[in-house]
């Protein structure tokens, strides 16, 4: 009930355009029964072979009704579609600013399929909540209203039996409807969701799926999640069946009931043979806005269930938030970090415990450790992207927090070991860290990050994900957007792990070249070329263990020695 108050509040602005659009529908329906009922009446009237000039009332009403019904039922549309779309772009950019902050802390928690099934079905399932969810019933109580009044003029009981069988068609069958199809628009929104996360895996993880011979048993999930969709879709339409003839039926059944109530009136002179007729066809057109009803309950269904999947992200608390007046980023960006710790939320141990450190500008640091040391979490940290537990990160003598995260980001680049490019252009890619960029920057930045031969495939597309570039090709985009970003700290994080020897030494030389002079945080557990770094912090289960240059620490027997001489071993042998 909290849901649907909630997203009945969603179309308060639009209260008016609603009442609008309903009082329209309304008198719509409205020239549909007084077409039926002057036509009726001419017919009538006209089998009692009068003069012509008789007609002309019934001939004029027919103009009048045939053309309002028409211009009517446009400008109803006009106005509900209208709703329905600012409806949808409202919820739309709710959702997205909704989504942005809580990505990536809280977000982790939800399958991408799930995500794309709210941002799109359930978004447009919600879209019709007004044409589809509350102007119906307005509509048939208006001409439920309409009705009782007009038969009620020649016969109260015929009044009574035409409010029965509306209350019938109105309540009973909306009922029965909602009875039999309980839980089946949920159901068949569960079905589609599955869908799309079995098929985004698949999408995604074909090559896995194959490898491991997982592909046969991921297929008959994904077949299964249809045949149970199908299944729910046949019932659903058996059900839209049975509620179509039903109401039919009970359209028939009032017509009959009437003219069993209003035959015996013509004896009394109370009612004659013309108003039988109109009565009788007012009667049957009367039923159109209770066709709807059981139709209406279903997407209530399914609008509840929508609703409730788009607050609970609407809902979500960020991990990290701005201030409310964020201080500007400073030039003197000395970066201290103290007694840093942190645990991820539902997870025991500490992946940070207790660490400082402190960065001068221009300075160069490595981080090393084992696989889980805790090093991804340091940028993870940097980024804002959670909040410590405790302790804290400063950067020119204030706590990030109190600054913006965007200018944060901004002046942090960062290069991960995935780099992800979007299924764009080269120049679309590179515009992401320089959204103002001109051609001649953009080509400057491929220049230096060692893609000279890309100046010229600015618009060349980069395939799904970068599928169409090489793992080098896709870092070097990466090193190529730091340059744009123009940012005074770097961060690379694993930046050249999954690249092959030869590439991972080209990569590295152009990322010295374009650090120079900035502060840069390598975060490594590959341990090259560590003679360039003025500290090597090496971070174990969340601690520092030890802190030095490459030599000092090569001098002890410590952690960083054994994974050094471990993986010179390796490479050697
Ligand atoms: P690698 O070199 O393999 O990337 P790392 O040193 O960067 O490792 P982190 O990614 O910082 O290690 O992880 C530190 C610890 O925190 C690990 O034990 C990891 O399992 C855990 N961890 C990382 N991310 C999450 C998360 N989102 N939720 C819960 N635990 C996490």
């Amino acid at each position: 009930m909290k849901t649907l108050l909630r997203l009945t509040a969603l179309v308060k602005p639009y209260f008016w355009w609603m009442a609008l659009a309903a009082l329209i529908g309304f008198a719509t329906t409205g020239s549909g029964i007084g077409l039926l009922m002057t036509s009726g009446y001419i017919i009538a009237k006209a089998a009692l072979q009068p003069p012509l000039g008789a007609l002309q009332l019934g001939i004029a009403g027919v103009r009048m009704f045939g053309i309002a019904r028409g211009a009517l039922r446009y400008a109803e549309r006009l106005i509900s579609h209208n709703i329905t779309f600012k409806i949808l772009a409202k919820l739309r950019l709710w959702f997205y600013d909704a989504i942005e902050p809580l990505a990536p802390a809280r977000l982790m928690h939800f399958k991408s399929g799930d995500l794309l099934q709210r941002i799109v079905d359930d978004i447009q399932s919600l879209e019709n909540i007004y044409t589809r969810v509350l102007a119906p019933p307005l509509t048939a109580l208006l001409v439920g209203l309409l009705m009782w009044f007009l038969v009620g003029v020649y016969s109260l009981q015929a009044a009574l039996i035409v409010l029965t069988f509306h209350l019938l068609a109105g309540i009973g069958i909306p009922l029965l409807t909602m009875q039999l199809s309980r839980g089946v628009s949920k159901g068949i929104m569960q079905h589609k969701t599955e869908q799309q996360i079995l098929a985004l895996d698949l999408f995604q993880g074909i090559g896995e799926l194959q490898l491991y011979g997982k592909l046969p048993a991921h297929l008959t999930a994904m077949r299964t999640a249809e045949s149970g969709k199908l299944r729910l879709e046949r019932k659903n339409a058996m059900i839209d069946g049975l509620h179509d003839s039903l109401t039919g039926l009970l359209m028939n059944g009032a017509v009959i009931a009437v003219l069993w109530a209003l035959i015996p009136c013509i004896s009394t002179g109370q009612v004659n043979g013309i108003s039988l007729t109109v009565i009788t066809l007012a009667v049957m057109a009367s039923f159109e806005p209770f066709l709807p009803l059981p139709g209406t309950v279903k997407h209530l269904e399914a609008d509840k269930h929508a609703g409730e999947r788009l607050f609970e992200i609407l809902d979500a608390k960020p991990e990290t938030s701005a201030p409310a007046s964020p201080l500007a980023f400073p030039r003197e960006h000395t970066i201290q970090v103290e007694r840093l710790s942190f645990t991820y939320p539902g997870s025991r141990s500490k992946a940070l415990d207790s660490i400082s450190f402190k960065v001068l500008p221009g300075e160069h640091i490595a981080i090393v450790g084992p696989s889980g040391a805790g090093k991804s979490t340091i940028t993870n940290l940097f980024m804002r992207f959670w909040n410590p537990s405790e302790g804290s990160i400063s950067i020119g003598g204030n706590n990030i927090s109190l600054f913006d995260p965007e200018e944060l980001r901004r002046n942090i680049a960062l290069v991960s070991q995935r780099t992800y490019l979007f299924a764009e252009t080269i120049r679309e890619n590179l515009r992401l860290a320089g959204p103002n960029a001109t051609d001649e920057e953009l080509k400057r930045a491929l220049t230096a990050a060692g893609l000279g031969h890309f100046t010229s495939k600015l618009d060349e597309w980069t395939g799904q994900h970068g599928m169409k570039l090489s793992g080098g090709e896709r870092q070097r985009i990466a090193i190529a957007r730091v340059l744009l970003q123009k940012a005074p700290i770097m961060i690379l994080d694993e930046a050249t792990a999954n690249l092959d020897g030869v590439t991972e030494s080209e990569v590295t030389q152009t990322l010295q070249a374009i650090s120079a002079g900035k502060t840069l945080i390598t975060i490594t557990h590959r341990l090259k070329a560590m003679e360039q770094y003025n500290r090597i912090l090496v971070l174990e289960k969340g601690k520092i263990v030890e802190q030095g240059v490459h030599s000092e620490l090569m001098a002890r027997d410590g952690l960083y020695r054994r994974m050094w001489e471990l993986q010179h071993v390796v490479e050697v042998g």
